[in-house]
């Protein structure tokens, strides 16, 4: 069985950006910017913007946190987006997830100009991965398809199944296994055999959020297995999917954590020199 090492692949990406970023100083003599809005003191987010600064930085880039209380005025985060929108030291904004409930997610997602939304939420960018034009593909799912190229570069026909419909992942992911030509099934809550869907596939990337809800005996024999998932256990942070199980039976596994998570970071990153560069032509 491949595991796939998440980190090792991320940190290679990394490195790749870093020296692109180096290209772009060059060139234009600036470096793209990324700026974070966290809105808030949850534990969790804190940490994610942390490690996406961190990171920013160590490839060069330009990073900027802002951070509000959670008490904060929607109308104050609609006005800081679009003074960001116009700023030119500025190539993506990302507004962490989730929000205080007085901040509709809806506006914020649309008030960041799409040329700017690195986390390709926007309903532009949305549009774009549909229709197989350029624009910003959500970070996560972005991570997956590497993962997968990498295993199996030829993706050709094969059966691929989304375990979750939601717009950060499965459907986004769905989108992206589609433009390679394989066939593609989203299932979700309401799916009625699940276990069967998943035993025809061979390719399964499970977004739940259902601690290891994919067990051995619903993966095909070399199937190709992402694990999304991030649940908090008493055995501390878990996937979605069975991992000793599937292991067992997989050609190919990410583990959680050190599979998915590092990568969503790299594309972060990836996302944001994207954008600085499409703006540059
Ligand atoms: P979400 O809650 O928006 O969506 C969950 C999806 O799972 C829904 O479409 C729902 O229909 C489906 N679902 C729920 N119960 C199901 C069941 N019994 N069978 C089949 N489908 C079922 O969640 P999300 O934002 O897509 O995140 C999913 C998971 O991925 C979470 O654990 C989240 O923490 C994790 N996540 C990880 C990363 C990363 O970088 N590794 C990034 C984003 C999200």
């Amino acid at each position: 069985m491949i595991l796939i090492d998440g980190k090792k692949e991320a940190a290679k990406l990394r490195e790749e950006l870093k020296q692109e970023v180096l290209g772009l100083k060059n060139n234009f003599k600036k470096v793209p910017g990324l700026t974070v809005i966290l809105i808030g003191e949850m534990a969790p987010s804190q940490i994610y913007v942390r490690n996406k600064e961190k990171s920013a930085r160590e490839v060069g880039l330009k990073s900027e946190v802002i951070k509000y209380p959670e008490s904060i005025e929607e109308k104050i985060v609609l006005e800081k987006i679009k003074e960001l929108n116009k700023d030119d030291t500025v190539s993506g904004i990302l507004v962490q997830l989730p929000l205080p409930k007085h901040i509709d997610k809806q506006k914020v997602i649309e008030t960041i100009s799409p040329h700017k939304d690195v986390d390709g939420l926007h309903p532009m960018n949305v549009g774009n991965l549909s229709s197989g034009y350029q624009g910003s593909i959500p970070c996560t799912p972005l991570g997956c398809y590497l993962l997968i190229k990498n295993v199996e570069p030829n993706l050709s026909g094969k059966k691929a199944v989304m375990i979750g419909r939601s717009n950060l992942n499965g459907k986004a992911m769905a989108q992206l296994l589609l433009q390679e030509d394989c066939t593609v099934t989203i299932t979700h809550s309401k799916t009625k055999n699940l276990k069967a869907e998943c035993l025809a596939a061979d390719i399964i990337v499970a977004a739940v959020g259902i601690t290891e809800l994919v067990k051995g005996d619903w993966v095909k024999k070399d199937a190709i297995v992402i694990d999304v998932g991030i649940n908090k256990t008493e055995k501390g942070i878990v996937g979605d999917v069975a991992f000793d199980e599937v292991s067992k039976v997989a050609k190919a596994l990410t583990p959680v954590p050190g599979g998915v998570g590092p990568m969503t970071i790299a594309c972060l990153l990836k996302n944001t020199i994207e954008c600085f560069k499409r703006t540059q032509k």
